[in-house]
């Protein structure tokens, strides 16, 4: 397949690993490259900017196809020194980063200075054309079935990515709800360029994710997942569990984020991963998460999706229009 994407970017297949947080460490985002697709690297995942320069360097050990770093701007609970995790992804190389949480502007004259290419996911067609105007080369448009982050719109891929695809002159990439070939094929049809995928490939056997929670995946439907810190207009998506059903709690008993901010703390979230208890803390998961049913290599899922979505089209389709 061959899409404004894949050739501006290099990149064999119109399909992008996007950035989660402690999921997007070196082990996927080079499988995924080796697949042919566009892995990222979550910068934030990393403790310090130092710790973020080896990563960088283990990518590279495995692979010598091109990755991106996800660099997410959002609230935290902790501050971040955000300028220092840009330069050390400047100075290790990188040529593409995948921006995330708030708008890019005023890190975009380093990235740009460094010649590197900027995709900017948004969940709005507003906040995409402002990042157009401020030079990204691609938009990841993530609808309201994501995992992690969907906004304050609500609105879902099917009215969204069209929209974005009428107003954009640049490559859009469909993110939200996309987990298999029928999702690609119908992300192409509706003007995309290419899909982003997080919590699907979550479910991979390189996904550094405990067994349980990929087996929990597996068993989950589309309705298991909760809306969290809507109250704090930080919308985040995650999968329905005893904590994310007690932070619904909290926020409706009118908490803040000083009392809800430990039990949603991303440090809990990753203790799921690491342990296996789906219930150590909250953990992102999308919508497509029923549309899960096995735990494949990243190679074969990779494979799979973009077959199916060829089949789709030269098939399908085609004995449709006859
Ligand atoms: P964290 O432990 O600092 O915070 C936990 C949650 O509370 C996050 O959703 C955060 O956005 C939210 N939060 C913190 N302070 C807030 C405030 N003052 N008002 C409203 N909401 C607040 O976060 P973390 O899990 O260590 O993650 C680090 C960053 O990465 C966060 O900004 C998080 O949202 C973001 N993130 C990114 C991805 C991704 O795919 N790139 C996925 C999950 C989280």
């Amino acid at each position: 397949m061959k899409t404004r994407f894949t050739e501006a970017f290099g990149i064999e297949h119109p399909i992008i690993q996007g950035g989660m947080q402690w999921v997007g460490r070196a082990e996927l985002i080079a499988a995924v490259a080796n697949a042919g697709a566009l892995g990222c690297l979550t910068a934030l995942t990393q403790p310090s900017p130092e710790d973020l320069t080896k990563e960088i360097a283990r990518v590279r050990d495995m692979t010598d196809k091109p990755f991106a770093v996800n660099f997410t701007i959002l609230p935290t609970l902790k501050p971040v020194p955000y300028d220092e995790y840009m330069d050390a992804i400047i100075q290790s190389g990188v040529k593409i980063v995948e921006t995330a949480g708030n708008n890019p502007k005023d890190h975009m004259p380093k990235l740009k200075a460094a010649g590197i290419k900027v995709i900017h996911k948004c969940t709005s067609v507003r906040h995409a054309l402002s990042a157009e105007r401020h030079g990204v080369d691609a938009i990841s448009i993530d609808g309201f079935e994501c995992a992690g982050h969907p906004g304050e719109d609500d609105t879902p891929g099917l009215i969204l990515i069209p929209r974005a695809a009428d107003q954009l002159e640049i490559p859009i990439i469909a993110s939200g709800g996309f987990a298999d070939g029928r999702g690609l094929a119908a992300a192409l049809a509706l003007g995309a360029d290419g899909i982003n995928m997080g919590t699907r490939f979550m479910a991979t056997k390189e996904a550094p994710v405990h067994e349980n929670i990929k087996k929990r995946m597996v068993e989950a439907d589309e309705l298991q997942t909760t809306l969290i810190l809507r109250s704090l207009r930080n919308t985040s998506r995650m999968f329905t569990n005893e904590v994310s059903q007690k932070v619904v709690a909290m926020e409706a008993e009118g908490k803040g984020i000083e009392e809800i901010g430990p039990v949603a703390s991303g440090q809990k979230g990753r203790l799921v991963y690491e342990t296996g208890d789906e219930n150590a803390g909250v953990w992102s998961a999308g919508m497509c998460i029923g549309l899960i049913n096995d735990i494949p290599s990243v190679e074969e899922l990779v494979t799979r999706i973009v077959k199916e979505a060829e089949d789709l089209i030269n098939e399908r389709f085609k004995k449709i229009v006859a």
